[in-house]
């Protein structure tokens, strides 16, 4: 399998809208486990093909703790959303970064398997939200887009620094929580990517 390169906000091909996937053949399965083995590698919970600048609408997402529960879902409807909770997000598309916003709590979602069987599955919580986050990567946007712009700014201007000083081979200093200016987006660790 291979690992594939993850595109990092704010590339302009995370706001490309994905097309319908219509071929259900070998090389669709085969991209379908590049992905979950990109997201497993990167330590993340949810993938969708834009990040990996693939404009298809597949997604794959495993919550599960021992990492052995794959979910692959293809050409994802939202047949019902239910309720609304804030929950703490971040994206492997903007690595470090979590902020609070609110999403359904309850969803239904209709999507086909990787052979172009229609299934339905109904999610709460952590995986809700995760579909929710994936389905809006299809369109091309991405959860800072529910922040205001300010916190927009800070966060484009904190990963260029660090991207910077990745390139630069310097180390990455990791503010302690509560350290970061008032506004500022914070790092959690314990919220997973996605
Ligand atoms: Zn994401």
């Amino acid at each position: 399998m291979t690992k594939l390169v993850i595109l990092e906000y704010p590339d302009p091909r995370l706001r490309k809208k994905a097309t319908a996937v219509t071929v259900f053949d070998d090389a669709l399965r085969h991209f379908a486990n590049n992905m979950l083995e990109t997201m497993y590698a990167a330590k993340g919970v949810g993938l969708a093909a834009t990040q990996i600048d693939v404009h298809k609408r597949l997604i794959v997402l495993d919550i599960s703790e021992r990492r052995d529960q794959p979910l692959i879902l293809i050409n994802p409807e939202l047949l019902k959303l239910e309720g609304s909770g804030p929950g703490e997000e971040g994206c492997l598309s903007l690595p470090g970064i979590y902020d609070k916003l609110s999403r359904a709590t309850h969803i239904r979602v209709r999507a086909l398997d990787c052979k172009g069987e229609s299934f339905e599955l109904d999610a709460e919580g952590l995986l809700a939200v995760c579909i929710q986050h994936e389905m809006d990567h299809l369109e091309g946007k991405l959860f800072v887009d529910y922040l205001s712009e300010l916190k927009r700014q800070l966060i484009r201007r904190r990963l260029e620094k660090e991207r910077k000083q990745r390139s630069t081979g310097s180390e990455l200093r990791v503010l302690p929580l509560g350290a970061a200016a008032p506004g500022a987006p914070m790092r959690r660790s314990s919220t997973p990517a996605l």
